[in-house]
């Protein structure tokens, strides 16, 4: 056996043969074409969009078929590391309905069978791997320094050869045992790399779920699969993890295709199969007529945060991205109103192969349809959680006058054609701000047809003395409306009044802007009827007094 000695020197006697680990995570118990399949991030901090559309995806294919979705953290780059890191990926997927069958479910939490779930957890096992690729004379110690692999580069560069540590380039491979030990005792740092068998002449063919066949060269080059701090690369790390843990299928970022024949030569290398591979295009964004990456340095709805401080429904955000995943996801909507993104069948081969766009503007139009669908008590007791986290004052108004605000909420809703006018729950404020006493300014409407604050006054308070009722219904309301234009010498009509502009003074739509700008201080507002009968008298004669 090679390297005996070196091994012993690296590996402490704990380390279990490969064997032990081979035996103990068992093939799972799952019926035919079920897919397991993983999200695997580095606990860096926030989880992006990209994030979130390739896990909205895994989870789905591994619920359709019967399989199993799982978090594992890839955390062998202690660099990179944030506090929280993992708390925080769990929070921001749940907010989105994607939660794991096993993995990490907390910062010190995880179940399943096959893990540990943290990839530093798993230090013993990767030693495991290492130590056997060693002895079978697989892998081998290299002393090589940063300074002396910039010196290949360099020459390589002069020569106009391939770049990396490779073949006649990867001197340590003939390093004799002798002088490792001494080396190593010397305290020399030292990583292990795996002795490339790849020919850069010959192929490597995989068949992407998503790009189809692809073609590339075999890897050559020698990976260092153990750093000097002792931990793996992400490369081995992830390859001896898809195996314990049985992962089916590999879904991620198409960053990583370019790395895929390395991880085939190491899947075999510990005697693994290859799983099916996935590599999502990135979301694009058009801006300026230029097409980029959605950014997550550039463009803030780049983080999945952002959605919900913003309030924007889950639902709108996943039937968006799912839109976005598969094109066809739109009509199967349009045609089948009482189904879900559950009954859809999702297929890889209707994906872009190349970046599909992502729209806000998309994205927030689906949110204002799906909010328009809610029911208003739904909508309020959705705003009231929002507003309890994003906006505490507007969370004490709106929990002082909820049946108020669940009538405001409620203004040409239920209905055919329902309002659309928010896309988010933030937005909420934004449109119906002016019916809280507490957050109204008045606006005099004086920019239109009557300019003159006498007659705007006048015409306000014989509508409250003369032609108010609360009981009226709409068409009695609006009736009550055309005797107060009359009065005025505005035309009933509008109709009317086109045919005879010398008659009159202006029309019945200038007497309820008049009404409109008085009592809620803007030009456009839902059905104004609505808003006079949520008023009620009192509070109306209170905005008029205002604005004398
Ligand atoms: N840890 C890698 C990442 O964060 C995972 C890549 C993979 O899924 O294999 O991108």
């Amino acid at each position: 056996m090679a390297n005996e000695k070196v091994s012993k020197l690296i590996f402490d006697d704990k380390v279990k043969p490969v064997s032990y680990y081979e035996e103990k995570y068992v093939p799972r118990n799952l019926k035919e074409g079920a897919i397991v399949t993983r999200y695997a991030p580095s606990p860096t901090g926030k989880v992006h969009m990209g994030h979130l559309y390739s896990s909205l995806i895994g989870q789905k294919i591994a619920h359709d078929t019967g399989g199993v979705y799982f978090l594992r953290i890839e955390d062998t780059d202690k660099k990179r590391e944030v506090s929280n890191g993992v708390e925080s990926i769990v929070h921001d997927l749940k907010h989105f309905h994607i939660t794991f069958d096993e993995g990490m479910m907390g910062e010190n939490q995880e179940t399943g069978s096959y893990g540990p779930y943290l990839q530093s957890n798993r230090k013993e096992i990767y030693h495991a791997y290492i130590r056997d690729l060693l002895l079978k004379g697989k892998a081998y110690v290299s002393f090589v320094t940063s300074e002396e692999l910039e010196e290949i580069r360099k020459k390589q560069e002069s020569k106009k050869e391939r770049i990396g540590y490779y073949g006649k380039y990867a001197k340590d491979r003939f390093l004799k045992e002798e002088e490792i030990i001494e080396r190593i005792q010397k305290g020399e740092p030292f990583t292990i790399r795996y002795l490339s068998q790849g020919d850069f002449e010959k192929k490597v063919v995989i068949k992407d779920l998503v790009k189809g066949k692809v073609v590339m060269p075999e890897n050559d080059i020698d990976t260092v699969i153990m750093k000097a701090d002792g931990l793996p690369t992400y490369h081995f790390a992830h390859a001896v993890d898809d195996h314990l843990m049985k992962t089916t299928h590999v879904i991620r970022g198409d960053e990583w295709l370019s790395s895929v024949p390395i991880h085939v030569e190491l899947f075999k290398a510990i005697g693994a199969n290859i799983p099916k591979y996935a590599h999502i295009s990135p979301l694009m964004k058009e801006e300026n007529g230029v097409r980029r990456k959605l950014s997550k340095r550039k463009d803030p709805e780049a983080a999945v945060r952002f959605y919900e401080e913003e309030g924007i429904p889950v639902e709108a955000v996943t039937t968006y991205l799912m839109t976005v995943a598969n094109s066809n996801f739109e009509e199967f909507l349009i045609y089948n109103k009482d189904k879900t993104i559950d009954d859809f069948t999702f297929d890889f081969k209707k994906m872009s192969k190349s970046g599909a766009m992502f729209d806000l503007e998309k994205l927030k139009n689906i949110s204002r349809n799906y909010l328009s669908t809610l029911k208003a008590t739904t909508i309020y007791e959705q705003l009231l959680h929002f507003a309890s986290q994003y906006d505490k004052e507007f969370f004490a108004l709106i929990s002082k006058y909820k049946e108020e605000t669940i009538a405001i909420l409620n203004i040409e809703r239920e209905q055919k054609k329902p309002r659309k006018d928010f896309y988010a729950y933030s937005d909420i404020k934004n449109q119906i701000w002016y019916m809280y006493d507490e957050l109204f300014t008045p606006n005099m409407y004086e920019w239109g047809t009557i300019a003159d604050k006498k007659e705007i006054l006048n015409i306000l308070n014989t509508y409250l003395e003369k032609y108010y009722d609360a009981s009226f219904d709409e068409p009695t309301w609006f009736l009550k409306l055309k005797d107060l234009a009359e009065e005025f010498g505005y035309a009933r009509e509008v109709k009317e009044y086109k045919q005879n502009p010398e008659a009159f003074k202006g029309h019945i739509g200038d007497i309820s802007m008049v009404l409109r700008v008085a009592l809620t201080s803007k030009a456009m507002t839902p059905n104004l009827y609505d808003i006079i009968q949520i008023l009620g008298k009192e509070r109306i004669l209170k905005r008029i007094d205002l604005l004398k």
